[in-house]
């Protein structure tokens, strides 16, 4: 008998995370560095490539640093200026060659980084970052002699096309009446939520709403402790909800007319049952999201498909399911990040905005009240430091014989309709672990029985 042929060792990433590449503005993330990844960049591109970035003060330095490695190697390049990443990629789609955004996303004050963009407007997936990091480390490049190098174009108007392009979606001005408090966390959405909201309706007010790369108000991270502002201006003002972004503004969180904080899966559910009630087809969400998506999808009709972590696997498995010739509704990711497929295939935190205005004008009903409705679950989250997350997986498979385990990302062991997800950290000596059922009792105890064996 032949024996089992060795399996290749999957390449892995070295530079790049799952969304770009990150680090401190001037340790890590040098412009030296940004330099290397826009000659990279370039050199796999032909034609304009549109740049842009967030609020950092870390911003201006490196997105010099990437035009300069663009226009070297013969791009040419349009900067569009501060933007939210989902403008930009609404704006690279069908128009330039690719993208690469400035931004740190979430990440506090000293970090930054570069997220790229494909021509379609999504970020840049595995095999294509592999072959970029390929380029970075690599011994030499070819430069384009004088007569050759890329011309720049200022544009920073070109965002007002990424607002109008929202702004159409809503003709009937469904904001109309209602007051909405907007934390754009002095990021790049100060320039464009508040006047989406305004557009379609809304009286507008804002917290954090001056750009500032110094985030004096909080940081980009929209966690609910960070919120207090919000939530209070809410409070006071008596508005139907407010809305807060990361820093980059392709994620948006929500909090109630209370000023109570919804919970980023039980926003993912809203959204996916206020579309299942009214149009048919798949819902695409990642193996981690809340069970709730499962049943409000159901309920309605539609089937939920799972994708492994990462809002570019539920982006990329939505775009291979609609080329397929399947009715793709919604999608997304339970960190503030839904997608709608009719508008553009990543998160977008201005649109998600205005689809909870939509959302609200058409159910008559305030925001505490659809949450309430959801159906109950209960998810505990957790990570354990060890220093072999892959054997710690093996050992648990085999330790739930009687349960079903699903291997598309990590470990999903699975007990009627509760569950618990243990994948190890891509970056970092550690396990996470999730655990999702109907009570908490149910989740607590699946999710002892996994720390137990970790902790072993
Ligand atoms: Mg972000």
């Amino acid at each position: 008998m032949k024996p089992p042929e060795k399996e290749a060792p999957v390449p892995k990433k070295r530079l790049f995370g799952t969304n770009g590449v990150r680090g401190r503005a001037g340790i890590d993330m040098t412009p030296d560095l940004v330099l290397r990844i826009g000659i990279a960049l370039g050199s796999m591109r032909n034609g304009t490539i549109a740049v842009g970035r967030d609020t950092r003060t870390s911003g201006e330095m490196l997105l010099h640093a990437i035009k300069a490695g663009l226009l070297a190697t013969g791009c040419d390049v349009v900067d569009c200026g501060i933007l939210p990443t989902p403008a930009l990629q609404y704006l690279i789609r069908g128009t330039y060659a690719g993208g690469a955004m400035i931004t740190a996303s979430h990440n506090p004050p000293e970090y930054n980084g570069v997220k790229i963009i494909e021509p379609d407007g999504t970020e840049m997936g595995d095999e294509e970052t592999l072959e970029l990091e390929r380029r970075i480390a690599g011994p030499s490049f070819t430069l384009q002699p004088w007569q050759s190098i890329g011309k720049e174009t200022s544009a920073p108007g070109l965002v007002s096309r990424y607002i109008d392009g929202i702004v159409a979606r809503f003709p009937d001005l469904p904001g109309t009446g209602m007051l909405v408090v907007a934390d754009p966390g002095s990021g790049p959405a100060c320039a464009t939520t508040p006047e989406i909201l305004r557009r379609i309706g809304c009286r507008v007010l804002t917290v954090n709403g001056t750009m500032d790369g110094t985030f004096p108000g909080r940081l980009p991270e929209p966690s609910e402790d960070g919120l207090a502002a919000l939530s209070d201006l809410v409070q006071s003002s008596g508005a139907a909800f407010g809305v807060a972004h990361d820093g980059d503004a392709d994620r948006a969180v929500f909090v109630d007319e209370n000023g109570r904080f919804v919970e980023e899966n039980c926003e993912l559910a809203l959204f996916a049952r206020s579309i299942c009630r009214t149009t048919k087809g798949y819902v695409v969400t990642p193996v981690s999201s809340s069970g709730m998506i499962e049943t409000v999808a159901r309920e309605s009709g539609c089937t939920v498909i799972a994708t492994r972590v990462g809002s570019i696997n539920v982006a990329r498995t939505m775009h291979a399911l609609i080329r397929e010739g399947k009715t793709v509704v919604f999608g997304g990711e339970g960190n503030g990040g839904p997608i709608f497929p009719s508008h553009q295939f990543c998160r977008d935190g201005g649109m998600t905005a205005a689809m909870m205005v939509a959302i609200l004008a058409a159910e008559g009903r305030p925001l505490s009240a659809l949450v309430a409705g959801l159906p109950r679950r209960v998810m505990i989250k957790g990570k354990i430091a060890t220093a072999d997350p892959g054997a710690i997986l093996a050992e648990i498979a085999g330790r739930f014989p009687d349960d079903t385990i699903d291997r598309l990302d990590g470990l999903k062991i699975l007990r009627g309709t509760a569950w618990v997800l243990v994948r190890a950290s891509g970056t970092e000596p550690l396990i996470r672990i999730i655990a999702d059922a109907d009570t908490g009792e149910e989740a607590s105890a699946l999710y002892n029985e996994v720390s137990a064996i970790i902790e072993k």
